[in-house]
């Protein structure tokens, strides 16, 4: 009998330096090699303006979809581990430019609160650069202690940032 526990993880990537069509497609193949784990979709690619800092490039982003037996916190490292072969830069300023941000955007249905680890991501709701994608995979994923994505989506349709969906 298998102890395998497959559960459903969302990964927001994005990027604005160094080729960033590159990196978030380099990011892609690095989250197929993640041990323990299916790679289901990515998203298509969207270029929005930066959040924070203005004077930087705008960023890719994409999300993708996997099935994973890593516990959330594992998978997190495992993400961390991605950041560093792609050269990820800890910038002193916070949302400041990066060749790649890989970040845990919902954990099947749970809730995670402690020093190194928030899921789901708590700025999903703000984000359409996190949530445009999502829906493009996901329409009626229901988010732990949010909405589904579809309403989500319909209720930050003001956002003032720039987004594309690049085809
Ligand atoms: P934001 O989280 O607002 O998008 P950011 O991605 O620029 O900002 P980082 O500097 O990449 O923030 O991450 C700082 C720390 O956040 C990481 O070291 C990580 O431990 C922690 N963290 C907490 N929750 C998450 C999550 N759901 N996904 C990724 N990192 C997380
Ligand atoms: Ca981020
Ligand atoms: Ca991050």
């Amino acid at each position: 009998m298998t102890k395998d526990r497959w559960r459903p993880a969302y990964i927001g990537i994005g990027s604005n330096l160094d080729q960033p069509i590159e990196q978030v497609k380099q990011a892609a193949e690095h989250i197929k090699m993640i041990p323990e784990s299916k790679f289901i979709k990515i998203s298509p690619l969207y270029e929005s303006s930066p959040l924070g800092p203005t004077s930087q490039p705008n960023f890719i982003n994409a999300v993708a979809a996997i099935m994973t037996c890593l516990s959330a916190h594992n998978l997190l490292n495992e993400l961390k581990e991605i950041e560093v072969k792609q050269k990820r830069a800890r910038n002193v300023e916070k949302w400041g430019p990066r060749t790649i941000d890989l970040d845990l955007l919902v954990f099947s249905s749970q809730t995670i609160n402690d020093k190194t680890l928030t899921v789901p991501h708590p700025e999903i709701k703000y984000r359409d650069f996190v949530l445009k994608p999502m829906s493009d995979i996901t329409l009626d994923l229901k988010i732990p202690e949010l909405d589904n994505v579809e309403d989500l989506l319909k209720k930050i349709e003001n956002n003032s940032i720039m987004i594309k969906r690049l085809d």
